[in-house]
């Protein structure tokens, strides 16, 4: 694979908040050099891309996506479009949804997704990745998720009840080919029980893989700590003993403001009902999002970014309200908070962290080059102007690249 060298530009230590004036050599799909300007310059015999002014960062992860979901519209129902998608659209229509919306995904600089599933739509959208049939993130994929019968987003998961039958349910999804295991924990109320969330748990790291609960509710996050669960989805009231645990055993938490936030400013305009966007404003003014993710940041949590991408009104392209909304509602306090949720923490949940996560030598080249300064104005992180996965040059001036040979 080619080198490539970027120069003019700063990297950006993601760990220490620091940006330095440096060019960066990219050679198949590692990280090969990081130099002082002009540095690398003369003994280096590559193609190379002028990024004057801007900013080079480890590629974004989006952690909480589903990509066989359109994250168009709402139909109005109590679950919005997203029932309708995953009972009624054939296998064909998810694909051609998933490819779409990870086409959108590297236009905005994620180079890395974590699928929290829906049917079988991340498993293809893995596999014709891995065959080149399409360019996208590298994708984590959970397989299907695990609920209780009737269970929250029952109709597009694998419904599961008592230990046994869960231990079943994870082991097919390792067949499948999942990364990481996803268990639906509560909808209004605890749908499993300690000792079922336990047996997910356990058989879960029994065959290497860590396993993360849909915990929105005080009951579930307990559960799902006490069972041993490695991370918690969107987050909620946690009592103290709980959020020691969490502190202590670092369970990492990836808030989700972007569907209420977006489905509420979006929503009338889509077929979303007047009455129902009118009441998540009252919900809104009532009980600030973010005060619980305010204080498992005080006590010590870590977060790591997430959008629910793909739920009604929240397309896959759709990453900057999310990150407006952690600091308008100070669950984070900095723009760099921001940063590394989008790219250490990620890795660090994920547990690749040697691999991807920062700008070091040695590592995967998968970059992000933003046009200006983001530890200033977090919006610089939407001026996406390069992507690379990989080592692979698929976004270019802000543009995507026809990467096909054919
Ligand atoms: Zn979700």
């Amino acid at each position: 694979m080619a080198r490539v060298l970027l120069t003019g530009g700063s990297v950006l230590d993601v760990r220490a908040g620091a940006r330095t004036r440096a060019d960066v050599l990219l050679d198949g799909n590692r990280i090969a050099r990081i130099g002082r300007p002009g540095e690398l310059g003369a003994s280096v015999d590559a193609p190379r891309v002028s990024i004057d002014g801007q900013t080079i960062l480890p590629g974004f992860s989006n952690n909480h996506v589903h990509v066989g979901w359109s994250g168009m519209g709402w139909d109005g129902g109590p679950t919005g479009i997203l029932r309708d998608e995953a009972l009624y659209d054939s296998d064909g229509i998810n694909g051609i949804k998933a490819a779409a919306n990870l086409r959108k995904s590297l236009r905005v600089g994620l180079t890395a997704l974590r699928d929290l599933g829906m049917r079988m739509s991340a498993v293809d959208a893995k596999e014709a990745l891995r065959r080149g049939l399409i360019k996208g993130p590298r994708l984590f994929i959970a397989g299907k998720a695990i609920m209780c019968t009737g269970g929250h987003t029952w109709w597009c998961g694998r419904e599961a009840d008592g230990a046994d039958e869960v231990r079943t349910a994870v082991r097919e999804q390792v067949k499948l080919g999942a990364d990481h295991i996803k268990v639906i924990a509560n909808e209004r109320t605890p749908q499993y029980t300690v000792d079922e969330l336990r047996a997910a748990a356990d058989e879960a790291h029994r065959l290497g893989r860590r396993i993360t609960a849909h915990a929105s509710i005080r009951e579930a996050i307990r559960n799902v700590v006490e069972a041993g669960f490695d991370s918690i989805e969107h987050g909620g009231p946690v009592d103290d003993d709980v959020l020691a645990q969490m502190v202590e055993r670092r369970i990492m938490v990836v808030p989700t403001f972007s569907p209420r936030l977006l489905q509420t400013e979006r929503g009338p305009a889509r077929g979303m009902p007047a009455e129902v966007a009118a009441a998540r404003r009252r919900q809104a003014e009532q009980s600030p999002p973010g005060a619980f993710l305010r204080r498992m940041r005080e006590a010590g949590v870590k977060f790591a970014f997430g959008t629910d991408a793909g739920s009604p009104c929240v397309p896959h392209d759709e990453i900057m309200a999310e990150m407006e909304a952690l600091l308008r509602y100070e669950a984070v306090t900095t723009p760099l908070d921001v940063i590394q949720m989008l790219t250490i923490h990620s890795a660090e949940l994920r547990g690749d962290a040697d691999r991807l996560g920062t700008v070091e030598e040695g590592k995967l080249a998968d970059l992000v080059v933003v046009d200006g300064n983001p530890l200033t104005d977090v919006r610089v992180l939407g001026k996406v102007r390069h992507v690379f996965v990989d080592g692979e040059h698929l976004v270019e001036d802000g543009e995507l690249r026809d990467w096909y040979p054919w």
